[in-house]
């Protein structure tokens, strides 16, 4: 590749990820000698390609490049020009956008590792990563795929040489989206929540709502739950009361009874015989708690966790306006 060939940096790190023969390895190769040959290289096997993916294997590639830049290079971070060649353009938008994804905590890994490098030194050279085709013929290039193939068949750098995070299997790939996928479901309660109204008035009740409290209920709840913990605490369950006052129904009265009291969450928490069954339940899990001063429950995991389950069995929480009429064809 021209570019590189014109490329005078006195330190070149190629980097690559490799799914070979059923396994995910990674590798990163060390110019620093002038000579032409390779100085030290590190390679790390991820595990199965079952269990982890090509992508992940480019990203510990970068780690293992941000480890030589740590340990062999530190001298000289900020002295000398150092180049980093990937062939993985994904590699290096992530790296440059951190933009969540497969990985993410990886590419977070890379960065905290190279954070205290940037500026270093008089000079204050920085380090680029560049892009290499990898199917160009340079040197370096095929000494990385070579040592990212061992890799991906077992053969590892002793764990004593690499950073910590690569010392200890890593979570497997699947399970590290699933981590982000809750992750960015937090977020978007939080979200959900701080643009409610009633955030004032809840923050009386549980001071360190939403973070700590209501993380730790939210990772034991389906998303159904959680959805109705939210709607519970910021008082947006569509009950006909809640409806009538936004003119999103013609009628406040409860549908489930004959009481023609208004649907309100104190009315189906407390007093609709359409929902004895469910209440004593309730009851049992709150051990003689007033179910009027429901807010105060709901700071407790065990029975926020059981009002939630009370709504879900009302089946109240998303069926929206029922006509107070419609009780007769519904209860067979
Ligand atoms: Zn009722």
């Amino acid at each position: 590749m021209e570019a590189e060939a014109r490329d005078t940096a006195p330190i070149k790190i190629y980097t690559d990820g490799s799914g070979f023969n059923d396994g995910a390895g990674a590798a990163a190769v060390l110019y620093a000698n002038g000579t032409g040959a390779p100085t030290n290289s590190l390679r790390h096997h991820l595990g199965p390609l079952t269990d982890h993916s090509t992508y992940e294997g480019e990203a510990v590639g970068l780690i293992l490049v941000a480890w030589f830049l740590r340990t062999h290079c530190k001298n000289r971070v900020g002295q000398d020009s150092i180049s980093i060649y990937t062939d993985c353009q994904s590699a290096i938008t992530t790296a440059r956008d951190m933009k969540l994804g497969p990985g993410q905590y990886l590419f977070n890994e890379f960065h905290k590792l190279i954070a205290p490098l940037r500026g270093q030194g008089p000079n204050r050279v920085k380090f680029t990563i560049r892009w290499i085709s990898a199917h160009s013929d340079v040197a370096g290039n095929e000494k990385v795929d070579e040592e990212a193939k061992e890799a991906a068949q077992g053969n590892s750098t002793p764990p004593i040489f690499l950073p910590s995070l690569l010392r200890r299997p890593l979570p497997l790939g699947k399970s590290a989206l699933l981590q982000q996928a809750k992750k960015d479901r937090k977020e978007e309660w939080k979200t959900e929540w701080n643009s409610s109204p009633r955030k004032k008035k809840m923050k009386k009740v549980d001071k360190d709502f939403p973070h700590a409290n209501f993380s730790k209920m939210a990772d034991a709840m389906t998303r159904r739950q959680a959805s109705i913990l939210v709607q519970l605490r910021t008082g947006h369950l569509p009950l006909n009361d809640y409806l009538y006052k936004r003119k999103l129904s013609p009628s406040p009265t409860c549908p489930a009874c004959t009481t023609n009291r208004d649907e309100t969450l104190d009315h189906i928490l407390t007093e609709c015989p359409a929902y004895m069954k469910q209440r004593s339940s309730l009851r049992r899990t709150i051990k003689g708690r007033s179910l009027s001063k429901y807010h105060t429950l709901l700071s407790d995991p065990k029975r926020a966790m059981a009002i939630v389950t009370f709504i879900e069995n009302t089946k109240r929480w998303k069926t929206g306006y029922m006509k107070p009429a419609a009780r007769d064809q519904s209860e067979n």
